[in-house]
């Protein structure tokens, strides 16, 4: 549309409404959703118990202030807690804010223990969001350029090196946290190693810097768990969600622990619209929804029918580099760029996506049944083959 900012090259598609991990587009056909709106509509789409928490929500309140009490807010948050093991909870509206909110509270600690320069350790390859700060933080020189002169306080080392961030504790005393994402979403489905995390862990809890995890791709069930990294058995002091948290409404969240959740004061931080009741009652829903229909066990079981499938029917194709993931957060790495793989998926009737330029990436929708696994794989097999054949 004309009258639109160009910020996007949008494919020539819009979808008129979507059931489960169907979406019916205006042109009359029916495509199988295997992107869920990046990794937000975990509970497929117009799931009817998510509709209705909604529109009952709507019907009674929407949107007070955070100058008052928000009964929504403090049930989410403590339901929150209680999954993850933190202790307090900040929301906002998506996952650049939730970050932003993160790095406040970061340079905050750092500056209450006198530290002038408060500097926080982030990965080559990181994806954090748009924001000034956030964007800084990202670990991708194409999304940065031209909008220098970016935000200063970030030490940037490559992703599972534990000697690189030893070497940065070694020569830099103002760090003050460490910023990771358990598998990095947009920078082409890497997997933090287990190993490395827990010595990343522990080397914060020595330095007393904050250990911060940014979930909001991984969060939410999509790896097999409700947070990727209980499944390295640490938990960290910041936990950074959004994406799957609504199910499609605009809600991130920022939670802390233990020395981190007493840094913020009143007036450190805030927001408009964050927290309101009709997103928490969203994201109270969808905990609801998630737990009920048993879909982390979901997750997990078709993450590895997945991930098995394209390991039995594309290892060995020349052209494929890599296959890896966990749960319903899947990379296939190819030796060439594939982007046009994703207009081609179209042809089939299948949303899928390319991320880092060669990397094809399935986020499913975590409702995913046994017949629509083997969809997935019917369709995406040959098409893979034919590209690099092609
Ligand atoms: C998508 C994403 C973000 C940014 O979230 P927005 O809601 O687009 O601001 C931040 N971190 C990670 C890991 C992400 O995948």
């Amino acid at each position: 549309m004309s009258s639109l900012l160009n910020t996007y090259a949008r494919l020539p598609l819009a979808f008129t409404h979507g059931k489960g991990a169907w979406l019916w587009g205006e042109n009359g056909r029916c495509y199988l959703d295997a992107l869920s709106g990046i990794a937000v509509n975990g509970l497929g789409h117009a799931h009817p118990k998510l509709v209705k928490a909604i529109a009952d929500q709507a019907g009674q309140l929407i949107h007070t202030s955070n100058i008052y009490q928000i009964r929504r807010q403090e049930q989410l948050a403590e339901r929150l807690c209680q999954l993850s093991g933190m202790d307090g909870a900040f929301f906002c509206n998506s996952g650049a804010e939730a970050n932003e909110a993160a790095i406040k509270l970061a340079r905050l600690y750092g500056h209450q223990r006198g530290i002038e320069v408060p500097t926080i350790i982030v990965m080559e390859k990181a994806w954090h969001g748009r924001t000034i700060a956030t964007l800084s933080a990202t670990g991708s020189r194409k999304a940065q350029a031209g909008f220098e002169p970016l935000v200063t306080g970030f030490v940037r080392v490559p992703y599972n090196d534990m000697a690189a961030v030893q070497a940065v504790a070694e020569r830099n005393p103002q760090v003050v946290a460490v910023l990771l994402e358990p598998i990095q979403g947009e920078g082409g489905i890497h997997v933090a190693d287990q190993v490395y995390q827990q010595a990343l862990f522990q080397l914060c809890q020595e330095r007393q810097w904050l250990y911060m995890v940014d979930e909001v791709q991984t969060g939410m069930g999509r790896t097999g768990t409700w947070f990727a990294t209980e499944q390295a058995g640490v938990c960290p002091d910041v936990l950074i969600l959004a994406k799957g948290l609504g199910s499609g409404v605009p809600i991130g969240a920022c939670l802390a622990r233990g020395a981190a959740a007493q840094v913020f004061k009143p007036g450190n931080h805030g927001t408009t619209f964050g927290g309101g009741p009709l997103v928490c009652a969203a994201a109270l829903a969808t905990l609801d929804i998630m737990t009920e229909e048993g879909l982390l066990d979901n997750a997990r079981h078709q993450g590895l029918r997945l991930i098995q499938g394209l390991r039995a029917g594309l290892s060995g194709v020349t052209g494929v580099v890599d296959i890896r993931g966990q749960g319903l957060m899947l990379g296939i790495e190819l030796d060439r760029p594939c982007g046009d793989l994703v207009k081609l998926a179209l042809e089939k009737d299948l949303l899928i996506n390319v991320t880092s330029d060669k990397v094809v990436r399935l986020l499913p929708p975590l409702i995913l049944q046994d017949g629509e696994t083997e969809e997935i794989l019917a369709r995406l097999i040959p098409l893979i083959k034919q590209f690099l054949e092609g």
